[in-house]
């Protein structure tokens, strides 16, 4: 259910702007950076509504007094703390990730220099950690941006609305995430429905005590090795709840939710019940001399957000989850 953006911009750093801008008009593209800065507080900082849900009925399904409802009070501590202290919800703020949907006509080279203006005031608030380095020096410039990063995805739509999504996406998981060729002889995997089956089991067992489970699966089936792990990942964006359009694959969600939270390997990989909270699955075209399967694992602190912003004032209208 969308929501008016206001519940969420009551926040002190967004008070101190708008004072300022009752007294002075701000620009439409000074207006842009405080409100794709005010997006990156709340990717960063606040759960999302749907996952939110789904972890606390994960923390009810767990019994009292093991290690796994120990660590989903953990979480579901950390949640409160990060929002009411508006603090990042986990110290790896991730690779910071854009989508942004667009009208014709859209210029996208200035707003790349919005986004990283804002990333770089996010950064020196805090609602960032000092995350992207250089591959080959290793050095830290301290502003989040660098070749890549963050990564900013155009899509022109047919619409007038401009739409901006952001994923914090941890380093942890994104380790465990994972891509198969199949067939997989090791893992008797063919290229049918039954080996993808096979394979997203087979990255989940890998991926047991790492990546901070409970996890959610965004897998593709099909397309290129790049464009494959990137599909995966979009799959993230979906809402939790949100099957598949395809029969077939909306059976295969179901079943790999239910299989791997009776795997026992649980939040953390301590044990319990819950594994995985969703499974997402998309499909690409592929050669017939190919056939990948990538699956793209989110941890627990799942950070992704979008808003609609006005496209005259680019003031944020509403919010997307
Ligand atoms: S994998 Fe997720 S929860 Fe774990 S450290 Fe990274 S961002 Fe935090």
């Amino acid at each position: 259910m969308v929501k008016k953006a206001t519940k969420k911009t009551a926040k002190k750093p967004i008070k101190k702007t708008a004072k300022k801008t009752a007294s002075k008009k701000i620009s439409p593209n000074d207006q842009a950076v405080a409100s794709l800065l005010e997006l990156i507080r709340i990717t960063s900082t606040v759960m999302p509504v749907d996952v939110d849900r789904a972890l606390k009925k994960a923390q009810g399904v767990e019994e009292k007094n093991t290690t796994a409802s120990y660590a989903m009070d953990i979480i579901s501590d950390n949640i409160a703390i990060a929002k009411t202290k508006s603090q990042p919800l986990c110290q790896d703020t991730g690779t910071v990730i854009f989508y942004v949907y667009h009208p014709a006509g859209f210029h996208q080279i200035p707003f790349t220099k919005l986004i990283h203006k804002a990333v770089m005031t996010a950064t020196k608030k805090g609602y960032l950690r000092h995350n992207s380095v250089d591959s080959l020096t290793g050095e830290n410039a301290g502003t989040n941006l660098g070749p890549g990063h963050p990564s900013i995805n155009y899509v022109e739509h047919t619409g007038k609305t401009l739409e901006v999504k952001m994923m914090l996406k941890g380093g942890g998981c994104e380790n465990v995430s994972a891509q198969y060729s199949l067939p997989d002889t090791g893992l008797s995997a063919g290229r049918d429905l039954d080996g993808v089956r096979k394979v997203i089991l087979d990255a989940v067992i890998k991926a047991q005590g790492k990546g901070c489970g409970p996890g959610v699966l965004g897998v593709c089936v099909g397309g290129d090795r790049a464009d494959s792990h990137k599909h995966a990942k979009k799959q993230l964006f979906r809402k939790f709840g949100e099957r598949s359009k395809n029969k077939e694959l909306v059976k295969l969600e179901t079943e790999i939710v239910e299989t791997c939270n009776k795997l026992g390997i649980g939040p953390m990989g301590f044990g319990g019940k819950t594994t995985i909270l969703e499974c997402f699955i998309d499909h690409l075209n592929r050669l017939p001399a190919s056939f990948f399967v990538s699956i793209s694992y989110m941890c627990w602190s799942y950070r992704r957000q979008g808003a609609i912003f006005d496209t005259k004032t680019m003031k944020l209208k509403k919010w997307l989850y």
